[in-house]
């Protein structure tokens, strides 16, 4: 299995998600490209290179030039979107859905249930400006109850136990962990979950109980012998650009 860590921009949310903060801390936006058994899976799909939306700036000050968009970097690698079997969205915000009308021509993009119903909520509109996923094709998946995950509940995409989507919320309502796994080894993309597994920062909680439960989580899995890398979407440490496994 292999891993593309690609870099779509940077975001410059206010800390702790408090609007009202004047503080900002820099943060990469990061998709993952994975070729496996299974064919070729896009994990989110960055920032998107229009104009955004005046409330949007405001919040997450994202900046992407031309060249650092989801479509470009697929292209630099040989890929076109039509080439995407899958397209997973952890969550709904902006620098992970922001793509998605770049990559309709996938073979199939999916949102979790929860975080589809949740984000057309009136108070996510700050940062999940529906105008960036909700006329564009996509299905949804539901997550079951597993013994996977800080709320047992989780999916087994292909029902092999190579790609597990895993519900952590915390920072959205359902945001989801991609577990991989292949060869007894296994590699987490943890989302928007924590920028750190050693400093636990996120850019953003709407519930802190669950928020810790996710964390958790993912230090459980972090301290798994069998397990290579956790790769946050928003890390503080840049990631490797390729990771094979
Ligand atoms: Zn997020």
């Amino acid at each position: 299995m292999k891993i593309y860590n690609i870099q779509c921009g940077y975001v410059n949310p206010v800390v702790s998600g408090k609007l009202l903060s004047k503080k900002r801390n820099r943060y990469p936006v990061y998709c993952h490209l994975i070729e496996c058994k299974k064919g070729l899976i896009l994990v989110n799909t960055g920032l998107p290179l229009e104009v955004m939306q005046k409330y949007l700036d405001k919040y997450l000050q994202p900046e992407i030039r031309k060249g650092e968009d989801i479509v470009s970097q697929l292209n630099k690698l040989g890929y076109k979107p039509s080439d995407l079997d899958l397209v997973i969205i952890t969550h709904l915000d902006a620098d992970a859905a922001g793509g998605l009308k770049t990559v309709q021509d996938a073979k199939k993009i999916i949102i979790g249930d929860l975080e589809e119903y949740w984000s057309c909520r009136k108070q996510f509109k700050m940062y999940q400006p529906q105008c960036f996923w909700y006329y564009t094709k996509y299905e949804k998946y539901f997550h079951k109850g597993t013994t996977l995950g800080p709320q047992n509940h989780s999916i087994d995409l292909f029902e092999d136990e190579s790609v597990q989507l895993v519900m952590t919320p915390g920072h959205t309502f359902d945001t989801t962990a991609v577990l991989l796994q292949n060869n007894g080894k296994k590699v987490l993309l943890s989302s928007d979950i924590v920028t750190s597994v050693e400093t636990g920062n996120s850019i953003r909680t709407y519930h802190e109980e669950y928020q810790r439960r996710s964390y958790e989580w993912v230090k459980e899995v972090a301290a798994d012998k069998d397990c290579l890398a956790i790769f946050p979407m928003h890390p503080e440490e840049k990631l490797p650009e390729v990771f094979e496994f």
